[in-house]
């Protein structure tokens, strides 16, 4: 096997990790692993797939160059600060794929570590799929995310409210520096390990700062405009985190941490699937609040390196923080209007745009499908078409359409390209992981994974995919699956 590390993480101060292998597990079998990844990583998928592959990413065996090591960070965690840690992942090391990228390999329910607290160290297979299936969901729509390598069942059961099977996910990230990572730090107080990260986080993700008079500050401003672009991205397809605690915000700007996530369906910001986010902290209208508070925390943790003056520091972190309001404001409207089809912008423009979203709303319309339908013309007999509400909008955004010059054709392919056909329907997840962890049987996942991956092209025979489920008396409700 082809294992190429350099884990740069492994050499900063120790301050930051604890040396840990993972824990062996009884009866390693390959559940699933990603060709497709494991091609642009340069590791070959049919030896991936393989009993000695499985010993690998099982952790029962670690590959050669790995240097396993738990990470130490912190977190706010709903508002409340907290030490935390990789308390059931070891990252491996860093992968050197074939086009010159650093890649982190990480091992999830791989066993207790320093940081575990009360937890088993141990991940459940359910959660584990539903953490592949998403995050290959979120790629194939344009969107920066984790991917899993490879979900791995480790013939043991992990309890939880019940027994369930036990499983290994192999994740493969472009780091996982966390917001927490850096709050960590400063609750430390030990002189350079801050300055370290620093450095490291700077030299990883954004290259083109090294050597500025002002890394903390520059970092800081980078992270505020990548994170406001992560959480556009999100809501352009609908997709609530669930779970935004400051350790599971990762500085590279990719989705982490797939917990309780899930699409919405009938438009509404205040949506919320996790059954414990009571206050609907998370809900999808609150994702660019959210994002700004965990920014703030980022800002708090790196006051000293941003300037020893505190007044200064502040006055410059508050500055580099306000960014964020502006470009959201503008990057959802002209987001929404790109949706439409509009190119140029003109006055009425935003208030076109927000007029659909309250009908929408008013309606309980399925967000993605009536994107879509706007997209491709309404299907025959839609009930939306006969609702005066839509028609009189309609009429008002076909008009603005024709004032583009462009014909429709351009128009609708544009649309195309950024109104997903398929996103991964609660029920279909759920009906996939059911079978695999009841049944063992992996077809509908396949399945599923297969229509995701190709999300902006309408396919024959795949209409159920595209709906939503029908409303059903019981919310639907998704559990963290720690
Ligand atoms: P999460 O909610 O998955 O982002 O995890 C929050 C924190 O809890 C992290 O420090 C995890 O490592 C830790 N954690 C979650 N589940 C477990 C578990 N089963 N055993 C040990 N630690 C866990
Ligand atoms: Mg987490």
């Amino acid at each position: 096997m082809s294992w190429r590390f350099d884990n740069s993480y492994a050499r900063l101060p120790e301050a930051l990790f604890t040396r840990i292998a993972p824990t062996a597990v009884r009866a390693p079998a390959i559940v699933l692993v990603n060709a497709a990844l494991a091609a642009e990583l340069g590791l070959a998928d049919s030896e991936l797939d393989s009993p000695e592959g499985a010993q690998f990413l099982s952790g029962n065996r670690v590959p050669p160059g790995a240097e396993p090591i738990a990470q130490a960070y912190a977190g706010h965690q709903f508002g409340h600060f907290s030490m935390l840690g990789d308390g059931r992942a070891v990252l491996l090391g860093e992968l050197v794929t074939p086009d010159g990228h650093r890649r982190d390999l990480q091992l999830k329910g791989s066993g207790r570590t320093p940081y575990s607290r009360s937890g088993d160290g141990r991940a459940a297979l359910g959660p584990m799929l539903r953490e592949y299936v998403i995050g290959e969901a979120m790629h194939a729509l344009g969107i920066p995310t984790t991917r899993a390598l490879a979900v791995v069942g480790t013939g043991e059961r992990v309890y939880r409210e019940t027994p369930l099977p036990g499983a290994v996910l192999a994740r493969v990230a472009a780091s996982h520096i966390r917001v927490g990572t850096f709050e960590y730090c400063a609750a430390l107080r030990e002189p350079g390990v801050m300055q370290a990260l620093l450095e490291h986080t700077i030299a990883r993700h954004y290259p083109a700062l090294v050597g500025h008079p002002q890394p903390a500050l520059a970092l800081l401003q980078e992270a505020v405009d990548r994170q406001c672009d992560l959480v556009l991205a999100w809501m352009r397809v609908g997709f609530i985190h669930g779970v935004m605690n400051t350790d599971n915000m990762a500085l590279s700007g990719e989705t982490i941490d797939y917990g309780p996530c899930a699409f919405m369906d009938a438009y509404d910001p205040s949506t919320v699937f996790s059954s414990i986010d009571h206050q609907g902290r998370y809900a999808f209208g609150q994702q660019a609040p959210v994002a700004m508070w965990n920014l703030a925390r980022l800002a708090e943790a790196l006051l000293e390196l941003i300037d020893p003056n505190e007044d200064r520091a502040i006055e410059l972190a508050k500055a580099a923080l306000g960014r964020f309001g502006e470009r959201f404001r503008s990057g959802w409207v002209d987001g929404l209007c790109a949706r439409l089809g509009l190119q140029a912008r003109e006055p009425g423009d935003a208030a076109l745009a927000e007029d659909l979203l309250a009908w929408m709303q008013r309606a309980r319309a399925d967000y993605t499908s009536t994107f879509r339908a706007l997209t491709d013309g309404f299907p025959p007999a839609d009930p939306r078409e006969a609702d005066p509400g839509l028609q009189a909008w309609r009429a008002r955004w076909e008009a603005r359409v024709g004032r583009e010059g462009q014909p429709v054709e351009v128009v609708h392919a544009r649309m195309r390209a950024l109104n997903p056909v398929y996103i991964p329907r609660n029920h279909k997840v759920e009906d996939a992981l059911a079978a695999a962890t009841g049944q063992g049987d992996l077809s509908p996942l396949r399945r599923l994974l297969e229509v995701v991956s190709r999300p902006y092209e309408r396919r024959p025979g795949l209409e159920d995919y595209e709906q939503a489920a029908a409303v059903s008396a019981q919310p639907y409700r998704t559990f963290c699956g720690t």
